[in-house]
């Protein structure tokens, strides 16, 4: 178990702000992720799990053990159709969506290129085109952090839901997941339902088979979406906001053209991206950080950023859309 001492955490987020662990611990095994646990305990302090650092925001230093989870290795178990790919938690999201595809393997089309690990995956839940991780989860193994045991975790038990889980809630910050088990396909059911993504593959003559739908939505990521290699970013910063269809039905009657998913009879969600845009915040500059020229959900940090900064505006763009909109945002990425 490598442990380093007054570590940078900078190559950890990939918003690329400058914090420092008091320890970071790289745990490529259960029982190297039990001895950090162990090792934070034995010194009393937190401890934070890292997977890709794509959704987190780091707006201080640490000061407890950093554990970085990369723990690698795939099993498949062949069950007729149907394939369940047990795949441990430091292996990259998206080198997975490409290694399913290349061997045939189905389900994981639409969320391709999303960034992290696969650890990270369930705790909210990842989706994206119209297809969430709940639609291929099987089951998930993790250690409860304060005792070290192993625990089983079946779909039902994560309480997934739109972005959230059981993970974010009643869980935060008990389990270290180590491994998912995917329920994927040998034959394809396509999810093109989503309005780009049918968009785009209608607009080009060639068969629709799972590899075309994965490239089509590389495809519009790349377009609208900052590399966080090039610039830092978390993906989408809030949430989009799920609210009551009598407010929707309110705001439409005012903004004709607003985005409106209705949910359920009683619910319907905005487009949280739509409401920032008409705040003026699209392209937005703010000492070192800002708001993506392309992708008003997207916050960046420019040059120099800090996450206080990041915060600030964070919380401007939360109080004007909601002194226009009555709409609250909420916060997407976890912030430490
Ligand atoms: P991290 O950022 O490392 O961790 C996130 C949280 O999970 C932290 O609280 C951390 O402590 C905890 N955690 C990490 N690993 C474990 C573990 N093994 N056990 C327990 N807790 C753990 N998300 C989507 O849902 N859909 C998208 O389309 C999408 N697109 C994105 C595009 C870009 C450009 C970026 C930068 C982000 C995007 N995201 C998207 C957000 C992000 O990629 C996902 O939430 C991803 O699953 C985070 O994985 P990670 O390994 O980077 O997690
Ligand atoms: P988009 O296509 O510009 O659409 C804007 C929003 O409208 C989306 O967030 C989406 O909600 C909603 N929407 C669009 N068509 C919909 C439909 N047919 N049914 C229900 N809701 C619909 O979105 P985008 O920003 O380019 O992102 C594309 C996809 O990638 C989305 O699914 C998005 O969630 C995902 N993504 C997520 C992150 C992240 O960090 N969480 C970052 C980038 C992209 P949904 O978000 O519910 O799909």
């Amino acid at each position: 178990m490598q442990i380093s001492e007054n570590a940078s955490l900078k190559p950890y987020n990939t918003l690329g702000f400058s914090v420092k662990a008091r320890y970071l611990i790289q745990a490529d095994s259960d029982d190297h992720l039990r001895e950090a646990l162990d090792f934070a305990q034995s010194k009393g302090l937190p401890t934070l799990l890292l997977g890709g650092g794509s959704n987190i925001v780091l707006s201080k230093d640490f000061d407890g053990v950093a554990i970085h989870l990369c723990q690698r290795g795939k099993v498949a178990d062949e069950q007729g159709d149907c394939v369940l790919l047990n795949v441990r938690a430091g292996e990259n999201w998206d080198q997975l969506v490409r290694w399913t595809l290349d061997n045939q393997l189905y389900g994981l089309e639409n969320l391709s290129l999303i960034p992290g690990n696969i650890g990270a995956a369930p705790i909210q839940n990842i989706g994206a085109y119209g297809v969430e991780l709940t639609d291929v989860f099987d089951s998930l193994e993790a250690i409860k952090i304060s005792t070290g045991e192993p625990q089983h975790f079946s779909r039902s038990d994560c309480r997934f839901d739109y972005r959230d889980s059981v993970f974010k809630n009643e869980l935060r910050d008990q389990y270290a997941i180590v491994s998912v088990t995917l329920s994927l396909s040998r034959s394809p059911t396509l999810n093109i339902e989503y309005g780009a993504l049918k968009t785009a593959l209608q607009q080009q003559d060639a068969e629709i088979t799972p590899q075309r739908v994965s490239q089509v939505v590389r495809q519009i990521r790349q377009s609208k979406l900052p590399d966080p290699a090039v610039l830092g970013n978390a993906g989408s910063f809030f949430k989009n906001p799920v609210v009551d269809a009598a407010l929707a039905a309110q705001l439409r009657e005012n903004h004709p053209e607003i985005p409106v998913y209705p949910q359920s009879e009683h619910k319907a969600k905005l487009a949280a991206g739509w409401l920032i845009e008409q705040c003026g915040f699209k392209g937005c500059n703010r000492d070192g950080v800002g708001v993506h020229e392309e992708q008003a959900l997207v916050l960046v940090n420019r040059k120099g950023g800090t996450g206080d900064k990041l915060l600030n505006l964070a919380q401007e763009i939360q109080d004007t859309v909601s002194n226009r909109f009555g709409v609250s945002l909420e916060i997407e990425p976890r912030v430490y």
